[in-house]
């Protein structure tokens, strides 16, 4: 892998012709050599370093004391990272172990970073998982029980003058002792370890298990299920009324480590969580929704899953839509705008709705999640008396309830909704969940005696037959990462927010979406889509071809620069983030 034509770093071969050629004791001599000198000196020490147990790659150098800080990358052989086998046996195992000596390195360096200068100078930062447990490049358990980790070191100044004694402080004294105290498998208690590697890999099973049982999700007796806040996803603290399965809806599931676990399978098919206002309908929706991700033990949603490919759809107004053809919900809009290849820059609740499933279905869907608080009402339904005072002619919505039935038993795409508001939907559902007082019941039964006993007199207004959308193709030029001078600008400013090229890709919407890590990955595998757009590439071959690369080579295969701060993302908000993108064009 040579240069690319993008400025990037050195290969592996230089790397690795460096390595044990120089040891720390002559960096920090080179860093003696250097006090006093300007910043840009610091660019000697890049390249690797050996030490008595690990090695030190200085990736990238930064600029200036206040610019963001200088990468490194450590890597411990096996005997040194002395972890139990148990903690890399499996992949699951391994991941679930990256997650605990990141969030270990990270709190440590958090307290223990010292200033040492202007600046960022002395600080020590690793961008560590949140509650979920996924594929994250801060730090890899390779599958022989090696460890690689990645974070960042604000080399130390003062001014803009090289601050050589603190570097060496920095770098050979407060660095190495992070390592030794984090990395490695003797710094845990062999218990904690093995929780955070076991608790992984049953989720993994549970999610496996999921297809076999014919379910879309699983949420286990005594889970935890509501957050601090909307924008803390840790448990909520005090009262808290723990998750208690009705026993028709209860399944058991065998585990490696738990044994066998006992919860709520949501059925295939189309389920209604209904229920009074505060009764925890959402709650349960979003626990749902956040089950195609595994939790780190303690996050109460360590025993939830849901199928890998459920995908939250919601309103969201004001997005811009390119060539999506939502005519199956919206057809013969005023002023006769085409539905069948639907663009706006400025997409109403329900044109946006139907949009988000259609995308949705695009990327390959096959659970779709809906929450009423989230959704527009004209898109969801619309009742006998309203049917009686517009008729269908004068309304081009074919609402969702119509639809739904189709959606399951023609595509294989099952629903789960939540709703308060309208039991019209008790027609079309298999499965009605009520919850109270945060504790659900089946009323399945009396959701049908109730529908039979008060017919709502609606007509259907589904008009044709429901078909998977036919996927799109992007037009050559139009997802375009430089931005003034630069071949490619990617910026993540917060995660709701992603910088591409010129354009601002607002995110705020996608529910599933759990870190800035993730946005940053997206970002990389938008350039990488950019450069494959031909006109003939349809939008799920480039998703595909996406995955495939992460699959074969990880992260890394998304950005040569190897940083520490990327996580593993899915298809859907890969093209949520394509489809929001307002130069997306399809011709
Ligand atoms: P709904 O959608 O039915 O109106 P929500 O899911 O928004 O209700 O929940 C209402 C409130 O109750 C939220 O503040 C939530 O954090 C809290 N809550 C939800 N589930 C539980 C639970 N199991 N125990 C305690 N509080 C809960
Ligand atoms: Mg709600």
């Amino acid at each position: 892998m040579a240069k690319d034509g993008e400025g990037r770093q050195k290969d592996t071969s230089t790397r690795d012709r460096e390595k044990g050629l120089r040891d720390h004791e002559e960096l920090a001599a080179r860093l003696r050599a250097i006090d006093g000198r300007g910043y840009k000196a610091y660019l000697d020490i890049k390249g690797a370093w050996e030490f008595d147990d690990f090695t030190l790659h200085v990736e990238h150098v930064q600029g200036d004391p206040y610019a963001a800080p200088s990468r490194v990358r450590i890597t411990l052989p096996p005997d040194v990272a002395a972890l139990p086998a148990s903690a890399w046996r499996t992949r699951p195992r391994a991941l679930g172990t990256a997650a605990c000596l990141a969030r270990a390195f990270a709190a440590t360096a958090r307290t223990a970073s010292s200033r040492r200068g202007t600046g960022r100078s002395g600080t020590i930062r690793m961008d560590a998982p949140g509650q979920q447990v996924m594929l994250q490049t801060a730090v890899h358990v390779y599958d022989d029980g090696a460890v690689e980790a990645r974070f960042q070191v604000g080399l130390p100044a003062r001014g803009r003058r090289v601050l050589g004694r603190e570097a060496v402080e920095l770098l050979t004294a407060d660095v190495p002792e992070l390592v030794r105290g984090t990395l490695r498998g003797p710094a845990h208690e062999a218990p904690v370890l093995e929780r955070h590697a076991a608790t992984n890999e049953d989720a993994e099973h549970l999610r496996a298990a999921l297809d076999e049982q014919v379910l879309v999700a699983f949420v286990a007796d005594g889970a935890l299920l509501p957050r601090r806040s909307g924008v803390d996803d840790r448990p909520l603290e005090g009262t808290v009324v723990p998750f208690a399965s009705p026993e028709s809806l209860r399944v058991s599931v065998e585990v490696p480590n738990a044994g066998t676990v006992t919860g709520m399978g949501i059925p295939r098919g189309v389920t209604l969580i209904v229920g009074g206002g505060f009764h925890g309908k959402s709650t349960l929706l979003r626990a749902v929704e956040a089950g195609v991700y595994n939790h780190r033990p303690g996050d109460g949603r360590e025993q939830v899953v849901a199928v890998a490919d459920a995908v939250k759809v919601r309103a969201e107004d004001g997005r811009s839509v390119a060539g999506v053809d939502i005519s199956p919900f919206i057809d013969g809009l005023p002023l006769g705008v085409d539905t069948h290849r639907f663009g706006t820059p400025n997409a109403s609740g329900s044109t946006s709705q139907a949009a988000g499933i259609v995308e949705a279905l695009e990327a390959g869907a096959g659970v779709l999640l809906v929450d009423e608080d989230t959704s527009a009402t004209n898109f969801m339904i619309r009742d006998r008396r309203m049917q009686a005072l517009v008729p269908k002619e004068g309304e081009p919505i074919t609402p969702f309830i119509d639809r739904i039935r189709a959606l399951h038993e023609e595509l294989d795409v099952s629903s789960v909704l939540v709703l308060g508001g309208s039991g019209d939907y008790l027609d079309v559902a298999d499965t009605v969940v009520v919850m109270r007082d945060y504790v659900p019941d089946d009323v399945t039964g009396l959701a049908r005696d109730v529908a039979a006993a008060h017919p709502t007199g609606r007509q259907s207004e589904e008009a044709r037959a429901l078909v998977r959308p036919a996927p799109r193709a992007p037009a050559p030029g139009c997802v375009d990462p430089r931005r003034r001078k630069k071949p490619v600008s990617v910026k993540v400013p917060d995660t709701r927010t992603l910088l591409f090229g010129d354009e601002e890709i607002d995110l705020a919407s996608l529910e599933q979406l759990v870190s800035l890590e993730q946005i940053r990955a997206i970002g990389q595998a938008l350039v990488r889509i950019a450069r494959e757009i031909d006109g003939r590439a349809t939008v799920p071959e480039l998703l595909d071809r996406v995955e495939a690369a992460v699959e074969r080579e990880g992260l890394d295969a998304l950005d040569p620069r190897r940083p520490g701060d990327m996580a593993a993302f899915r298809r859907f908000e890969l093209a949520a983030a394509l489809n929001r993108l307002r130069t997306l064009r399809v011709d």
